[in-house]
């Protein structure tokens, strides 16, 4: 029995905890009875004086055991049990085609995704953008459509990990978000509440990334891999650039279609491509479905040629409640917005993107994405065409498309897209697509 105000003293006083008294703690978030104030209090000593790696595996498998945690043995599936997760971008539209890529290898995806989160997308507002998609089936049907289709994209449920929930929803609002300890055990719980063999994970880094610098970004890779390999769950973590959109498109039904030509190979944006082939092909190896990186390479664009990607996604959308003919048919399906107008460049030059998260803030604005939690999303708006750092412009040329529900909401992004893009006499050198891959 400890006592909740000793084990807050111990972190604020630089000490470490002990897994026992970080499953006391974290019972008592579950539980309730542990305060609010306690929880701040202990999330604020966690900011400033940290957690080893001991601590924060205990800390992690704590909030995974808070709730439901998936086991899929007793389905004998023939392949691993595989996930990617990403710090969240704009145009990220990397899950919608690496679930369906790696099952058509012999994987297992059961992704739970989240919604967006300020300039970023969120998965699940995007497969809401499909009309009848259940994102939230019961659990046996679920579990049906992993076995079956070998992947089911879906939403969080409140029986995985309740811990992070309280926990988040108070470091929200009492400025201890930034915190690479708390924010690694936080997504690994969830991730690890899914029964996964193995998970690759996607750490975006730039203008548009939710760390604040390629050094952040590299400790919390460093982290997640250390914690998630710690904690019984085989993790690599690669860094990936988020200083412009990943997609030339962002927006919810605008991403869905951009993933059907993806997968039915209408279009391949490159650097797209280049994001999904790496965090696709480090899966299959995790999970042993590949020796090499160059292997996995080959079976992926194998299924993506002989179309059992863009089958696996089709047969995904109809199980969950969706058309059966969306990805023959999206015009019949997905919704489209009135007033799609040209951002146009106002000077001539190589189009620089100063700051990758104005567009998902333009995104935002559009009523793409949530500015109270609250809030509905209008799925239809969005930006296509966006021009890519380095390509050269001449005046007027659109440096995007603007998909909006009103011609005001419409002249208002044309504005936001103008000022998030510099155009320069000299073409910058454009930057990696993939910076590094961690491995344990
Ligand atoms: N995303 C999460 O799920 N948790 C964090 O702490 C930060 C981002």
């Amino acid at each position: 029995m400890f006592l909740t105000q000793e084990i807050i003293r111990k972190k604020r006083d630089k000490g470490v905890l002990s897994a026992e008294e970080i499953q006391f703690f974290v019972r008592g978030i579950t539980d309730g009875s542990v305060s609010e104030g306690q929880i701040a209090a202990l999330g604020m000593a966690v900011f400033f004086n940290d957690m080893n790696m001991d601590e924060r595996v205990a800390f992690t498998l704590a909030m995974r055991d808070s709730g439901h945690v998936l086991d899929w043995r007793a389905l004998n599936l023939p392949g691993p049990v595989v996930d990617k997760h990403s710090t969240g971008g704009v145009g990220d539209v990397v899950s919608l085609l690496l679930g369906p890529m790696v099952a058509a290898c012999g994987g297992y995806v059961p992704m739970i995704s989240g919604r967006g989160l300020g300039h970023t997308g969120g998965t699940l507002d995007k497969f809401d953008a499909i009309p009848g998609y259940c994102t939230v089936p019961d659990n046996e049907l679920f579990r049906k459509v992993v076995q079956e289709i070998g992947v089911a994209i879906i939403g969080q449920t409140a029986q995985l990990a309740p811990a992070d929930k309280r926990f988040y929803s108070i470091r929200d609002v009492t400025a201890t978000v930034e915190s690479v300890a708390m924010i690694t055990g936080s997504i690994l719980s969830k991730k690890l509440s899914a029964g996964l063999d193995a998970l690759v994970m996607d750490v975006k880094v730039g203008s548009g990334a939710f760390m604040p610098t390629y050094d952040k970004s590299v400790e919390l890779a460093e982290s997640i891999v250390a914690v998630g390999n710690g904690a019984g769950m085989q993790t690599s973590a690669i860094l990936t650039d988020m200083n412009e959109s990943l997609a030339p498109y962002a927006g919810n039904a605008l991403e869905v279609r951009g993933a059907m030509d993806y997968l039915t190979g209408r279009s391949r944006p490159a650097r797209l491509h280049e994001v999904t082939l790496a965090l696709c092909a480090e899966m299959l190896v995790l999970g042993g479905l590949a020796a090499t990186e160059e292997e996995a390479r080959v079976k992926l664009m194998a299924a993506l040629d002989s179309g059992e990607a863009a089958e696996r996604f089709s047969r995904m959308v109809s199980a969950l409640g969706g058309p059966f003919d969306l990805v023959e048919n999206p015009d019949k399906h997905l919704e489209t917005a009135p007033f799609v107008v040209p951002a146009p460049a106002l000077s001539a030059g190589f189009a620089n993107v100063r700051d990758c998260r104005a567009i998902g803030l333009a995104v935002v604005a559009l009523g793409g994405g949530r500015r109270r939690p609250t809030d509905s999303i209008d799925f239809a708006v969005g930006l296509t065409d966006l021009v890519g750092l380095g390509e050269q412009v001449a005046v007027g040329q659109p440096l995007a498309m603007v998909h909006a529900r009103t011609e005001a909401a419409a002249q208002q992004a044309v504005k936001e897209i103008q000022e998030a893009y510099a155009i320069s006499a000299v073409a910058l050198t454009a930057n990696p697509v993939i910076y590094r891959t961690i491995r344990p």
